[in-house]
């Protein structure tokens, strides 16, 4: 096969005590799966069935480090995630079956330009600009199922310059892991190698060029980033 021009080279993510990386075929992410922040969003978390929104694969940053300050925003928001990658695809996976599936966890940052999000709600408009920029999702490295079970109930925090922004526990999604891929299964055929990113709890805020972003899930690597 042949291209007419050089064809991306997948964006692939390193796994604990492996040389092999984890190629991302498409990161999808879940809106609004913390009661605390889909309130903090003017939501109802009572009421809503889940829905998903998309980043590029190009859009995942390995291993985090520096993240540009994106164009055309003055608000960009951390949203700390736990990160489910799978291993096998498949399409209407049952409940039961949908762990079977998940390759591994990592911790993520769903950065988000919340003024063009704001605007697009707005505006009935996609979310797309402001969701999946360049850059827009750093990812810490995966820890496998068989290094450490399925992340059910875990602290997280996410810090800036050594403040607390956001801490919770991955046990308060309104929608698991086993239900979002089960869900995002009848939508579109999953694919190993596909993402998620899982919603985020309460307390995402702006970071400003310079600032230092730690974000934790309990039995994960930590995922360190600088915005420059
Ligand atoms: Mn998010």
């Amino acid at each position: 096969m042949t291209f007419a021009v050089p064809p991306l080279d997948p964006v692939g993510l390193a796994i604990e005590d492996s040389e092999a990386l984890l190629p991302v075929a498409r990161a999808y992410c879940i809106g609004r799966n913390y009661a605390d922040h889909s309130i903090e969003m003017g939501g109802n978390p009572d009421r809503e069935e889940p829905f998903f929104f998309t980043k590029p694969a190009t859009a995942i940053v390995p291993g985090g480090g520096e993240i540009a300050y994106p164009s055309a925003t003055s608000d960009m928001h951390h949203e700390l995630e736990l990160v489910v990658a799978l291993g096998k695809g498949g399409r209407d996976i049952a409940v039961g079956d949908a762990l079977d599936h998940v390759f591994g966890y990592a911790v993520g940052i769903d950065l988000t330009r919340r003024d063009l999000q704001a605007a697009a709600k707005k505006a009935s408009r996609p979310w797309d600009m402001s969701k999946g920029f360049d850059q827009s999702g750093p990812i810490g490295t995966l820890m496998t199922v068989d290094a450490c079970g399925h992340i059910d109930d875990a602290p997280m925090s996410l810090t800036v310059n050594g403040e607390t922004r956001q801490s919770g526990n991955v046990n308060q999604m309104i929608w698991k892991p086993p239900e979002a891929i089960a869900y995002l299964s009848g939508l579109v055929e999953l694919r190993a190698g596909d993402i998620i990113f899982t919603g985020t709890p309460a307390g995402v805020a702006a970071v400003e060029r310079g600032d230092s972003l730690h974000a934790d899930v309990a039995g994960l690597p930590a995922l360190d980033c600088t915005v420059v």
